[in-house]
């Protein structure tokens, strides 16, 4: 017997992505940030196949998206002053805000906690799928879950392709991070858990000062900011560019570098993210990045510290985790 794996149908059919949502099928979704894995985020059927397609933890929670502040108040028990202003800046756009859950939300959807994520992305042909829907989608990155996230919809098709019925094709992502994460603690004062697409210094002109509880090591309740995630296979190791080069002169080296080259390595194992010196734009091209010099021939990834301003501090944690073995 010849076994035929099914891959999934690349298109920009809203109303067919929206037929399989609602018969709770996943289908893959363009967000600004990076592409989505989304199912009906008010059916435990379609989270439960979410975790299974992924290979995610339970304890994971998933982020809800949807389109209009009417539906979102349909989801959570209020919605707090500062959250109200950030919302109102920021959505659509790359910013998370975990907000007080009601009831009626699946406790599958938040892993158990009194708070659920929720976004509204600032994408085309997402919102207007939205919009044909009465629930909102629970969207992790499209990817296996502690690897890189997929920001074309080629890279959904290369590793869930098989898995999933449709993938709709929304172009490549325009800022390729995840989003921010904001949340409030105790004393109501927001609080920065993820580092992401949307700047802390644009955050911190309408809140004020945010603390930054960007967890580094392995903490159960917030596998997203596990230290070893958003990682290629290959190893790799970020520093000074010209003495790593030095120090593995013995090794077949690839080079993700912010804007520079290097006579020492063939020109097709070297990766510029930005030529121009644009910190937004090396964000773009960052998880591309990744997966191509995960397919090489080198035993070795060397890449270097960013900035850290703007996006800069995301591109820098992402790269941190990538390297964390
Ligand atoms: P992803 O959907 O893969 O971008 O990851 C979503 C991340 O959001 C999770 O890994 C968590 O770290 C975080 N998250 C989602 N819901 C909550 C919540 N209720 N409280 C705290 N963190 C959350
Ligand atoms: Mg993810």
């Amino acid at each position: 017997m010849w076994s035929i794996s099914v891959m999934a149908v690349f298109g920009t059919d809203i109303e067919r992505a929206a037929q399989l949502l609602s018969e709770g099928e996943l289908v893959a979704i363009p967000t600004e940030t990076v592409y989505g894995l989304a199912g009906n985020a008010l059916n435990e059927d379609a989270i439960l196949e979410i975790f299974k397609v992924k290979k995610r933890p339970k304890f994971d929670p998933l982020i809800a998206h949807t389109d209009s502040l009417d539906k979102v108040k349909s989801y959570v028990t209020h919605i707090p002053e500062q959250a109200m202003k950030l919302a109102d800046v920021f959505w659509p756009g790359p910013l998370t805000i975990l907000l007080e859950k009601q009831k009626h939300l699946p406790d599958l959807l938040t892993s158990g906690l009194p708070t659920v994520a929720i976004r509204m992305p600032h994408h085309r042909l997402t919102q207007e799928l939205l919009k044909m829907l009465d629930f909102p989608l629970a969207a992790p990155s499209a990817n296996p879950f502690g690897y890189v996230s997929p920001t074309t919809a080629q890279h959904v098709q290369d590793q869930l392709g098989d898995k999933i019925p449709y993938i709709l094709d929304g172009g490549p992502c325009s800022i390729g991070i995840e989003s921010t994460i904001i949340g409030f603690n105790e004393e109501s004062k927001p609080v920065i858990y993820r580092l992401g697409g949307k700047k802390v210094e644009d955050i911190e002109r309408v809140v004020g000062k945010v603390k930054l509880k960007i967890i580094h090591s392995s903490d159960p309740m917030a596998p997203g900011m596990l230290k070893t995630h958003y990682a290629p296979s290959k190893r790799i190791v970020i520093g000074k560019l010209d003495m790593l080069i030095k120090r593995f002169q013995n090794r077949k080296l690839g080079v993700i570098s912010f804007h520079d080259t290097f006579d020492e390595i063939p020109p097709e194992n070297q990766l510029v993210l930005s030529p121009s010196k644009d910190l937004d734009e090396a964000a773009r091209h960052l998880f591309g990045a990744l997966r191509t010099m995960d397919q090489k021939n080198i035993d070795l990834i060397l890449t270097e510290r960013f900035p850290d301003q703007g996006i800069g501090q995301a591109i820098n944690d992402r790269l941190k985790r990538a390297a964390s073995r």
